[in-house]
C-alpha cells in the first residue's frame, strides 16, 4: 500500500521528541511520504533540517500563511528557501479572513508576491483558506494555465469547489470529513472529481472521528481514506490508489520511497 499525507506539520515542535516513532508508525501502515509545509519564519529551517533527516520521507514546502504576516514580512528570506533544491512547493499559503487574522490588506499582497514566486518557478501551491473563498477565485483565476495546486484542508462547501476544480485545482481532505456530523465535508467528498481528490491530515491541528487534535498524526490518513471511501461506495484501495497518483501527478518531485 502507498499512501501519501500531502499535508502535515512535522516541523511542529509539539513533535520533536517523539518525530523518529511517528514516521516510523506511519512507514509501518503503508504512508510511503509526507508533504510538510513551513508556516512562520522560525519554521522555515526547521523544515529544512527535517527534510535533511528524513530523505524520501519528509517533502518540504516553504512560504509564509496568512496568520503570520506581517507589514514587514522579508520575502527575500522566504525565497531563499523556495529557491532550495528540494522544496517540493510554495507554502502554506493563502487567505483567512477570520476575525483574529491580520487584515486583507496585508494577506492579499503577501499571497499574491508568493503566487507569483510559484509561476516563476513553475511550483505548486499550497492553500490555506478559511471565510476568504470569493476573494482566492478572483485572485487565482488570473493565473489560470500559469499555477497549479492544492486546496488543503478544504472547507468551503461543494458548490464554491466546482469554481476552483475547473481552474484545475486539486481539493484536499483532512480529519474534518471523518467526523460523523459534517455533513458539509461529507457532501464535498461525495462530488469531488476523483482525479481532482488528495489526502491530508494537516496533523497535528485537525481532529478526526477516532482522534483528538493534537495527537493527529500521518497515520490517520487512513482514517480520511476509509471515510471518503464509504462516503464515495468505493474500497479503500481504490482511494488509495487514485489519491497517491493524483498526489504523484501534482507534485512533479514527490516519490515513493
Ligand atoms: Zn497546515
Amino acid at each position: 500500500m502507498n499512501l501519501i499525507d500531502t499535508h502535515c506539520h512535522l516541523n511542529d515542535p509539539s513533535f520533536s521528541d517523539r518525530i523518529t516513532e511517528v514516521i516510523g508508525r506511519a512507514k509501518a501502515v503503508g504512508v510511503k511520504s509526507a508533504i510538510v509545509p513551513a508556516y512562520d519564519m522560525e519554521s522555515l529551517e526547521r523544515t529544512a533540517k527535517l527534510a535533511e533527516s528524513f530523505p524520501g520521507f519528509v517533502f518540504p514546502a516553504y512560504g509564509l500563511h496568512p496568520w503570520f504576516i506581517a507589514e514587514d514580512a522579508d520575502f527575500t528570506v522566504i525565497r531563499s528557501y523556495i529557491n532550495r533544491k528540494d522544496a517540493i512547493a510554495i507554502g502554506e499559503i493563502g487567505l483567512d479572513f477570520s476575525p483574529e487574522c491580520p487584515s486583507a490588506g496585508i494577506q492579499a499582497p503577501a499571497f499574491i508576491c508568493q503566487l507569483d514566486m510559484a509561476a516563476e518557478l513553475r511550483l505548486p501551491v499550497l492553500i490555506h483558506c478559511r471565510k476568504a473563498y470569493d476573494k482566492l477565485y478572483e485572485i487565482l483565476r488570473q493565473y489560470q494555465g500559469r499555477i497549479k495546486g492544492v486546496l488543503h484542508s478544504y472547507s468551503g462547501g461543494r458548490d464554491a469547489m466546482a469554481k476552483f476544480t475547473d481552474l484545475g485545482f486539486y481539493i484536499a481532505f483532512s480529519g474534518s470529513v471523518t467526523r460523523e456530523n459534517a455533513r458539509k465535508y461529507h457532501r464535498t467528498a461525495e462530488a469531488v472529481p476523483l482525479e481532482r481528490l488528495l489526502l491530508e491530515t494537516d496533523a497535528p491541528s485537525i481532529a478526526t472521528e477516532s482522534t483528538a487534535a493534537s495527537a493527529v498524526e500521518p497515520i490517520q490518513v487512513l482514517e480520511v481514506a476509509q471515510r471518503i471511501a464509504a462516503i464515495r461506495k468505493l474500497s479503500v484501495a481504490d482511494i488509495y490508489n487514485v489519491s497517491t497518483q493524483n498526489a504523484l501527478k501534482l507534485f512533479d518531485k514527490i516519490f515513493l520511497s
